[in-house]
């Protein structure tokens, strides 16, 4: 597998495309753009870990590519470095005004464009890692409830954008304080991973999205889901929990490990039914714990049932 970090040239003149990339092959993968639109389109679809952008260009100028970048949620955190020729003290305050992390200048030190080139590299890797400890839950390894939020908001916005049927289901281990005291801390802290991960594994589609929400609870989001296929599927993951043979409390309602699910599916329309939609599928789990727990009830709000 190729792991090499990934750094996109952006110069309309062929000779400066060339030199930098001799420069930089043999450390990173090196991706070239002979003009601001193809460079903007490359970043988008690539997502390269920096940019090495030019000033002067016919059509988009680097500044404009810049904002581009910024204004495009995508590639907004990828850096970027103008490399110019331009000694202009003004340009160099406005490109990293406009969001550049450096300003390098031609002619330039090989070993000092190496060097620049991999610190922020170094810096950019470090940030993706901490984002990514940051959004996941260190237990279940499970998106945490930072990610949900953020998560929830551009799926919901989405399904809205596009008209597509939505289902939010809220997911609860049964008896769960039951198990703590009478297996202890620790072994609830392992169930709970083992949990997290069938359902995860068993999730129909990659566009679905697990998180814990908070203690023994979890919720799914399931994009452009009908209710049918989100109730199969969230039966397959109660199965698939059930299957894990997790011997539970005996004064537990089931005698194995079990969870409940409420669910609900819903077509979008203002982006403030979003809390609406967790209350039902809340709803929906209580229902489920009344009705005797380990099994999925559902609303389907598009059909009013
Ligand atoms: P119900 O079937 O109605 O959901 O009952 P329950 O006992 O699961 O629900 P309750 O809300 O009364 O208790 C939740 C328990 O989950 C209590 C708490 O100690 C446990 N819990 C929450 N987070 C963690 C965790 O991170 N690790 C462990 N081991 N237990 C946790
Ligand atoms: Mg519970
Ligand atoms: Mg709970």
């Amino acid at each position: 597998m190729n792991n090499k970090q990934k750094v996109l040239i952006i110069d309309d003149e062929k000779t400066n495309l060339k030199i930098l990339s001799g420069i930089l092959k043999g450390e990173v993968e090196v991706i070239l753009a002979k003009d601001g639109e193809t460079g903007f389109c490359k970043a988008k679809e690539l997502l390269p870990d920096l940019i090495l952008l030019d000033v002067i260009m016919p059509k988009l100028t680097g500044f404009e590519v810049i904002e581009k970048l910024k204004n495009e949620a995508s590639t907004s955190n990828i850096p970027v470095i103008f490399v110019t020729g331009q000694l202009d003290v003004q340009q160099e305050e406005k490109g990293l005004e406009l969001g550049a992390c450096d300003y390098i200048q031609k002619p330039f030190h090989v070993e000092i464009l190496k060097a620049r080139v991999r610190l922020h590299l170094r810096m950019a890797k470090q940030r993706d890692l901490l984002e990514k400890l940051a959004n996941i839950d260190p237990l279940t390894s499970v998106a945490n409830r930072r990610l949900y939020d953020q998560t929830f908001d551009s799926l919901w916005g989405k399904a809205i954008k596009q008209r597509q049927i939505f289902s939010l289901v809220v997911i609860d281990i049964d008896d769960f304080k039951k198990y703590n005291d009478f297996f202890g801390h620790a072994a609830g802290d392992r169930a709970l991973e083992k949990v997290a991960t069938a359902i995860a594994e068993n999730l129909s589609s990659s566009n679905d999205f697990l998180a814990r929400y908070g203690g023994e609870e979890f919720v799914a989001l399931l994009p452009n889901t009908l209710a049918c296929d989100a109730i199969k599927n969230m039966n397959i993951c109660l199965e698939a929990v059930a299957n894990l043979k997790i011997n539970h409390d005996p004064s537990a309602e089931h005698e194995f490990l079990t969870v409940s699910l409420g669910g609900v599916s819903y077509l979008p329309i203002v982006e403030s039914c979003q809390d609406t939609l967790f209350k039902i599928a809340d709803d929906m789990l209580f229902k489920a714990k009344v009705n005797g727990k380990n099994q999925v009830v559902w609303q389907d709000s598009v059909k009013g049932s």
